[in-house]
């Protein structure tokens, strides 16, 4: 019977109670002082009045007090409803309203935003600032000062909800994820086989923690990690941080990966700590990771999943990296995702629901205890998405003899151009090897000849131009003309999500205004 997520917190804490489970930089908080303080965050929980099935919110950007809460809210046996600050506070009033959050923990500079929070979400009994006083709401020190008395928990099992993220609603609208305790269990034991971890790491957190770099956080904490938190992802705080703290994981989106690699100080710091760099939630420009494994050595591992079966449908080893650098007949394992994580089955199915031979092309489907309980009150988007006991992620792929899983492109990415399939990631790859580009996306354009016409949108590197024509000219040289695109366009930035992945339904948006195309 699997543990619950707050045991691994617990494990930790005994096993290294004076090791800092927490740094900003200037003040550290160790394991022993947080496991006291979710104590009381849980006495105040239950003082409440909330019952076993409240979701109870953290909403700031990271922030010591945001795990503390969210150790506390796991502590009292309630649900833990993660929401992203980098959102727009209409998307967030939005998921809380979708979830019914009954209590708010917030961060002082959500502060003027809460009063039409709490208007606009009836079900919130209480809210929290956690790191200042704030106008209507009580400090998290005086909060905790007056419910400090002990309570009794509720119960859980491992089948029990333990938190609910939002899909980051990167195709369409934001919807909710059950995970249980035994799914974030999957996630942590996998993580610790292929971490190998044999010293207390040290986490530099710089993605939110709402995301993977939160789910990167909980499967070290029963190995005594630190979670370093840096203030905003940006590239030169990321590589001082970790040269200063001597930072051995992280996790970051391929998008800030290529703002690292094209920063000119990219050299002058000491990356010599680290033993794992995780990056995935995107597909990676394998020109820029093969840089990245330059610079950063042999410590890249890339995770696949997404929200309803997080970080390790497949998992691309550091060791996976270096024997496919090492081997020229494996170098094509470069553009995969890796194999099926430890705890999970991860196979391509048709449109029939067939389970598909290797080499052949198909939805990526996975079962195991990774994948999500369901999407909360929503039985029909549950049912959408499972086929004979297999989840369906929306992906397309194919695997190899040897189990790598190529993620060939989202299903609702793919581009119908003349009446030829093209998925955009192919030519991305292309246009990522180009020195000039920094961040590509490709999407189809309407068009009177070709219906849907490949176009590009790229974000060139600072100090430098892009030539047009050249780029094409290279995307058919290597892909021929169909899969070429037919115009490119220089942005200064693409549209992201919170989490850093670029938009392309933005993108698409901007092409298609006023004709009709599913966006
Ligand atoms: P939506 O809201 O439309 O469901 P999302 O981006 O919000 O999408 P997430 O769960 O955050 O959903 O992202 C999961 C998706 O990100 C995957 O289904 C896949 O398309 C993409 N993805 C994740 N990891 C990788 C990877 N390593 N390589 C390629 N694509 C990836």
């Amino acid at each position: 019977m699997a543990m619950l997520f707050i045991d691994y917190f617990d494990k930790g804490a005994a096993a290294f109670p004076d090791r800092h489970f927490v740094h900003d930089g200037e003040n550290g908080w160790t394991y022993r002082d947080m496991k006291a303080l979710t104590h009381r965050i849980a006495n105040g929980l239950v003082a409440s009045g909330l019952g076993p099935d409240a979701a109870v919110a953290t909403y700031a950007p990271n922030h010591p007090m945001g795990l503390a809460c969210q150790y506390g809210i796991l502590r009292a046996g309630m649900v833990w409803l993660p929401v992203n600050a980098r959102n727009s506070v209409h998307e967030n009033i939005e998921v809380l309203r979708l979830l019914e959050a009954r209590f708010l923990f917030f961060h002082s500079s959500i502060a003027a935003d809460v009063p039409g929070i709490l208007e606009a979400v009836p079900s919130i009994r209480g809210c929290v600032c956690i790191d200042a006083p704030a106008a209507g709401a009580a400090s998290l020190n005086d909060w905790v000062e007056d419910h400090g008395t002990d309570r009794p928990y509720f119960a859980k099992t491992p089948q029990d909800v333990a938190s609910m993220p939002t899909t980051s609603g990167t195709t369409g609208r934001p919807k909710g994820v059950m995970l249980t305790h035994e799914n974030w269990e999957a996630m942590v034991a996998a993580y610790q086989i292929v971490m190998r971890l044999e010293e207390p790491p040290v986490h530099i957190v710089a993605a939110p923690l709402t995301h993977a770099a939160g789910y990167l956080s909980a499967t070290m904490l029963s190995v005594g990690g630190t979670n370093v938190i840096l203030p905003r992802p940006d590239p030169l705080l990321i590589m001082e941080a970790i040269d200063r703290h001597r930072g051995t994981a992280l996790f970051l989106p391929p998008t800030v990966i290529y703002s690292m690699l094209a920063h000119p100080r990219l050299r002058d710091f000491d990356y010599s700590s680290l033993r794992f760099f995780l990056y995935g939630g995107a597909p990676m420009s394998v020109q820029k990771l093969r840089e990245a494994i330059d610079v950063f050595g042999p410590v890249m591992a890339q995770t696949y999943g997404q929200t309803e079966a997080p970080m390790t449908a497949t998992l691309f080893t550091p060791r996976d990296h270096v024997q496919a650098l090492a081997d020229p007949a494996l170098a094509k394992r470069l553009w995969s995702a890796g194999r099926e994580g430890p705890l999970v089955r991860t196979e391509i199915m048709d449109d029939d629901g067939n389970l598909l031979p290797a080499g052949e092309r198909g939805e990526v489907v996975c079962r195991g205890s990774v994948v999500m309980k369901g999407y909360y009150r929503n039985e029909q988007a549950t049912a959408d998405v499972s086929t004979a006991g297999w989840h369906r992620t929306g992906d397309i792929g194919v695997k190899d003899e040897d189990g790598f899983v190529y993620i060939v492109d989202r299903k609702k990415d793919m581009i119908i151009t003349g009446g030829f399939n093209v998925y955009p990631t192919e030519v991305e790859q292309v246009l990522w090897t180009h020195a000039a580009v920094q961040d590509c996306a490709v999407v189809g354009a309407p068009d009177e000849k070709w219906g849907e016409a490949v176009t590009a949108v790229i974000e060139v590197k600072p100090g430098m131009q892009a030539d047009e024509a050249e780029l094409i000219a290279l995307c058919k040289e290597r892909l021929g003309s169909v899969k070429a695109p037919k115009r490119i366009e220089v942005w200064p930035a693409l549209p992201r999500s919170a989490v850093g992945k670029v938009l392309k339904r933005e993108i698409r948006r901007k092409f298609w205004e006023g004709r009709e195309r599913v966006i």
